[in-house]
């Protein structure tokens, strides 16, 4: 089955995992929605690149997803949404006793509750147009845990429960809904997380990739957005059209440890 035709709406998508999941489904024809909070030229011309390099239809469309209006009017906006990437997220990292409280309430609302209204909003459109996949981006941190990643973690594990639910209540429609479940990815999201950690442990950024980010990551390789965005691809293909309400790890072997 061919995705020509298709809108997709990616959150968080003018960087990292978001934005290689929108170029992956560009490629296979798919219109796209970009999306993040900003709105700089720079994004505008993100999906002016895409398109012209893709050929398909490629809109940015700005919605600060910490808020949950603006999350159910990026769905309608877009007017259309055969394929939602639920994907936008942000980390902290801190022990639970020292976490700064606004830090837990927009991981909680990123990370989890935008991907509620998103989904909320844009299940109308798919049962109009008779078929639809929600695709929610969560992370080996939701089906394991770390220390000092207490609202990330909580997030993750969220998403992956809300996964399972959207896919019961549309189980007997031409609708699926996962989670997927990436390892360590290097993209500004992670990179962020080097100085403080080679702080921390006393170490160069080499050590700190095999030793911290990498050490739980049977593989010693990152995951890349390429390979994610074959993931969905995938969960958008008929091989697909029974798999519903589950996880698929990404992440080198992580979770089988
Ligand atoms: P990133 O920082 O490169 O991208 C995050 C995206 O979310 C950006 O486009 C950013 O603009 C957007 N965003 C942040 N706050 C927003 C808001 N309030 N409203 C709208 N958009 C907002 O990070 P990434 O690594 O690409 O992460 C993307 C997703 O993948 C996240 O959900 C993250 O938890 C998940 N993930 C990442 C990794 C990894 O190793 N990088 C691993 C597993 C899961």
């Amino acid at each position: 089955m061919s995705l020509k035709g298709k809108t997709a709406v990616v959150t968080g998508s003018n960087s990292g995992i978001g934005l290689g999941i929108a170029w992956e489904l560009a490629r296979a024809g798919v219109d796209v929605v970009l999306n993040s909070f900003s709105d700089t030229e720079e994004d505008h011309a993100l999906a002016r690149e895409m398109a012209a390099e893709t050929g398909v239809k490629v809109r940015y469309i700005k919605a600060d997803l910490s808020k949950g209006d603006e999350a159910r009017a990026l769905i309608e906006q877009a007017g259309k949404c055969d394929i939602l990437v639920n994907n936008a997220g942000i980390q902290h990292v801190a022990p639970i006793d020292k976490f700064p409280v606004e830090k837990w309430d927009a991981i909680i609302a990123i990370n989890m509750t935008s991907a509620f209204h998103t989904t909320a909003a844009a299940l109308p459109m798919m049962r109009k147009a008779g078929w639809g996949r929600v695709v929610n981006i969560a992370s080996a941190h939701g089906l394991t845990a770390s220390p000092f990643k207490s609202a990330y973690v909580t997030a993750k594990h969220g998403i992956v429960g809300m996964s399972k639910v959207v896919a019961l209540e549309t189980a007997r429609e031409p609708i699926t809904c996962n989670a997927i479940c990436p390892g360590y990815v290097l993209t500004p999201l992670v990179e962020a997380q080097i100085p403080d950690t080679m702080k921390e442990y006393d170490m160069d950024r080499e050590e700190v990739i095999e030793k911290v980010l990498l050490e739980r990551q049977p593989s010693k390789e990152f995951t890349t957005v390429e390979q994610l965005g074959g993931t969905v691809l995938f969960l958008c293909s008929p091989a697909a059209d029974q798999i519903t309400g589950t996880t698929i790890s990404v992440d080198g072997g992580w979770t089988a440890m």
